[in-house]
């Protein structure tokens, strides 16, 4: 069915929408109908050109209001180009991921705006067995602007997955003591999903905001902010649960609280499930990218690993982890990829029964494990303002300056300077014109020094600091 007439004209998306790892806009000023139907279109011809054998593509959709219409734009503009699709419907994104995997699909096309605001939304891309991003999804763009539109007549099928899905989920849970937990899917397309799971696992399961509802009525889904896990704080405090766990607006992200109410992010909720992981792969790689706590790194080889540190970007992390063949991978930022007994995507339900295992088979409480690990003070990840013009200039500016100095840095993403008691890290955003810094240290003092170093390498390339 490939290869056909080209259809006349072509199509422009808006300039803003075809970022690094997805595509995303603000429905009715950036992001229209017209432009999912567009983007079906070129998938498919991408599909043609550099997929596998199937002719199948599996699509899938968040909870967001726009999402059902701009998910039949999308599967119209397919079908039409000679694609079979398989909808899958309202759930996560990995839900989406095990579809491609489960009906082994050429590819696959989530609907969903992630944890962004209520009139935002936009698509994730699978092709094949990778995640699409950069050029790829700017070839996209290339052969819509251009017209090089395939046509055809594709069939479309609704399938169920969802009960397939959670059945996967719930078969790798291994759990001892029974616990007590609290699940906040922030009225997120994991709701449904994350509530069935509970149902499934022992012990007593609370369910926060787990009613699907695009306009998120109680707190944004996002858990990296510590604001959106309030309420998942004060259920577990109430509640006397073992812990807590976040979803984000798709479920591709996870956040963590304690027994204690304490939040553990994404790079100290790795420690946890690497030792986990290494306990039965010893030697193993695993990847956290470069935002991630020394402790992490650190607590990976005790383990007896081989930590790798790569670029930030849940696609670049996929993309490395597919090519060395690592178990597990994670970002700060809570999307945790485990290739280990899984598929080697994203899924925050996965990471959840994972993490839940952990727990249960942990002597003492997840807050005691925490106290054990080495003490160190950092910042969060903090992102400022730079033009995007100047944004890559400024890092290479600073790393030429601090390896000029003879500093001990990684370069694998923006500077990561090390130095005896901690390290600061500066990269620009690949998706926003901003500067994003961490820093840390062994000492209050220590990282108070690492800050104002830092502050004096930004104001020799012009920028202002931020405020620390
Ligand atoms: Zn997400």
């Amino acid at each position: 069915m490939t290869g056909g007439g080209v259809a006349k004209g072509g199509h422009r998306f808006h300039a803003t929408i075809l970022r690094e790892y997805d595509i995303r806009g603000i429905v009715g000023e950036t992001l229209s109908e017209a432009d999912a139907t567009a983007l079906g279109r070129a998938f498919a011809v991408a599909l043609a050109e550099e997929g596998g054998p199937s002719r199948l593509v599996c699509v899938g959709r968040d909870g967001r209001v726009s999402s059902p219409a701009l998910e039949a734009a999308l599967v119209k503009g397919l079908c039409e180009s000679g694609v079979n699709v398989a909808r899958v419907g309202l759930g996560p994104t990995p839900m989406l991921y095990f579809a491609v995997k489960e009906l082994k699909a050429g590819g696959g096309i989530m609907v969903t705006g992630s944890h962004n605001p209520p009139q935002h939304n936009g698509f994730k891309l699978v092709l094949g067995a990778r995640t699409l991003y950069g050029d790829d999804i700017k070839n996209l763009g290339e052969i819509a602007g251009k017209g090089r539109f395939a046509s055809g007549q594709g069939t479309v099928e609704d399938v169920e997955v969802a009960e397939r899905y959670v059945a996967r989920l719930a078969s790798d849970y291994r759990g001892k003591r029974e616990l007590r937990v609290a699940w906040d899917a922030g009225n997120g397309a994991a709701g449904e999903i994350m509530a069935r799971l509970a149902r499934r696992l022992p012990g007593r399961h609370i369910l926060l905001n787990e009613k699907i509802d695009g306009t998120f009525p109680s707190h944004h889904p996002d858990p990296t902010v510590a604001e959106n896990l309030r309420q998942l704080q004060k259920t577990v405090i109430a509640e006397s649960c073992d812990l807590g766990v976040a979803f984000d607006g798709d479920g591709d992200r996870i956040g963590v609280v304690d027994d204690t109410g304490a939040i553990l992010w994404g790079d100290q909720l790795l420690v946890f499930l690497a030792e986990e992981v290494l306990a039965e792969r010893p030697g193993a790689t695993i990847i956290a990218d470069v935002k991630a706590s020394q402790v992490l790194f650190d607590e990976i080889a005790k383990a007896g690993g081989r930590p790798l540190m790569w670029r930030t970007g849940h696609s670049l992390i996929k993309a490395k982890m597919a090519e060395i063949g690592a178990p597990l991978a994670g970002e700060m930022s809570g999307h945790i990829f485990f290739a280990d007994r899984y598929y080697g995507f994203d899924d925050a339900l996965y990471a959840a029964v994972r993490v839940l295992g952990v727990v249960s088979r942990m002597e003492g409480r997840l807050s005691e494990a925490r106290a054990r690990l080495p003490q160190v003070v950092n910042t969060p990840e903090i992102r400022f303002p730079c033009a995007d013009e100047r944004k890559f200039a400024v890092v290479s500016e600073v790393a030429g300056r601090v390896v000029e100095a003879g500093a001990d840095v990684e370069t694998v993403d923006g500077v990561r300077v090390k130095c005896h008691d901690g390290w600061w890290l500066l990269r620009a955003s690949n998706t926003q014109a901003v500067l994003v810094a961490r820093c840390e240290a062994k000492t209050q003092e220590g990282l108070d020094r690492l800050k104002r170093d830092l502050a004096a390498q930004l104001a020799a390339s012009g920028i202002t600091p931020p405020a620390f």
